[in-house]
């Protein structure tokens, strides 16, 4: 079936600049119609893969291949005007000169000028700009431009979509409405696409498969769902959602002895009775009830509108946060009873 074809795929990729190691041996595959995210911290090499893939970079190692066919490989450099790639940038690189209409048409040259009008149209339609048809870039905001450099991209049909930290230039509420706005569009096209951000909300609202990159190397491609619930180590899962880690001890066959208390659950021990483990505690499974044993004390709080996230210093001195009900209005140096919700814990091995 055509959908379970890989229309990216990146085998083993290296790459390094004056010998230090950029991107270590990265393979990762794209489903048609699929949209993944390069997640990670300043400087971990999604840019640059994202440059490999577009063709401005050439690769030590490994393959990149797009539907079927090699672009990169140690020896082959497929130039990127040949690659049939559509760009998204975070400064949104509409040309100034050009309306909005000449700027989206500029990829269809081969067209007739009906052909060309009737898909302008429809993209713009798609980005609810068909009004703005006729203005110039400095005439639009932020969000508009960069729908406009969507339309753009998408209008020749590319067979790849790439999308470099699109949002970081937009104050956070239009971030929110445009990332949600750009995944159906990307989706209602049938567009494969692969996107680099830092911002795990934006990874979170865009991608089906996200890639948590770190040094070069992903260490989770999966879904938003897994990387935040199932994180593949400590470092995916400190740095994707918030949470904290604390120590604890394997008690017995089904328990565990820790700052929360010993706890029971249909979690999966990763070692034997006596060994150490670490415990991902994220805030929303830290459940606030006064009559628990366990109590611990307020040392920061963060009021959010529907909810107050706590941070909390427990009996073992360790902290942890809590994401709790803002009707529970606590002052800092109070105590309150805490009950982890067992079920979703997550344990890593110490
Ligand atoms: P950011 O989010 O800050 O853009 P990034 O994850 O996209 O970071 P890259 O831009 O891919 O990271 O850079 C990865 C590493 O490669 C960095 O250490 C960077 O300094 C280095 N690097 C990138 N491009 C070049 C280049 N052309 N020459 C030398 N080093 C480079």
């Amino acid at each position: 079936m055509e959908n379970q074809t890989p229309r990216l795929e990146l085998t083993n990729v290296h790459k390094s600049f004056a010998k230090k190691p950029v991107v270590q041996g990265v393979s990762i595959e794209l489903a048609r119609g699929e949209i993944g995210c390069l997640l990670g911290p300043s400087g971990c090499g999604k840019t640059t893969l994202l440059r490999i893939i577009a063709g401005f970079e050439p690769i030590d190692g490994g393959q990149v291949i797009l539907n079927g066919n090699c672009i990169s490989s140690a020896s082959i450099l497929v130039p990127a005007e040949k690659r049939k790639l559509g760009m998204v940038f975070q400064d949104y690189a509409l040309f100034p000169h050009l309306s909005v209409f000449e700027n989206i048409a500029f990829g269809l040259g081969a067209q007739s000028r009906r052909e060309q009008e009737k898909r302008v149209m429809e993209l713009l339609e798609m980005v609810k700009l068909e009004t703005a048809v006729r203005a110039y870039p400095h005439e639009l905001s932020g969000g508009q431009q960069q729908r406009v450099a969507l339309a753009r991209a998408l209008a020749p049909e590319p067979a790849l979509l790439l999308l470099d930290e699109p949002f970081s230039n937009l104050d956070a509420s239009l971030r929110d409405t445009l990332t949600v706005e750009v995944r159906d569009i990307i989706k209602a096209t049938a567009t494969t696409a692969l996107m680099v951000t830092h911002n795990q909300f934006e990874a979170f609202s865009v991608a089906d498969t996200i890639g948590v990159t770190f040094s070069g190397t992903i260490r989770q491609w999966d879904s938003a769902y897994n990387v935040y619930h199932h994180p593949a180590d400590l470092e995916v899962a400190t740095f994707v959602g918030d949470g904290a880690v604390i120590k604890g001890e394997v008690s017995g066959p089904d328990t565990l002895m820790c700052g929360l208390g010993e706890l029971r659950g249909s979690f999966t021990l990763p070692c034997a009775k006596g060994c150490q483990v670490n415990l991902l505690v994220r805030p929303e499974d830290v459940l606030h009830d006064d009559s628990s044993p366990v109590q611990a004390r307020i040392v920061h709080k963060s009021f959010r509108g529907p909810n107050i996230l706590y941070k909390l210093e427990l009996p073992s001195a360790e902290t942890c946060l809590a994401l709790v009900s803002s009707h529970h209005d606590h002052q800092l140096g109070e105590r309150i009873g805490i009950v982890p919700d067992v079920e979703n814990l997550v344990l890593f091995p110490a």
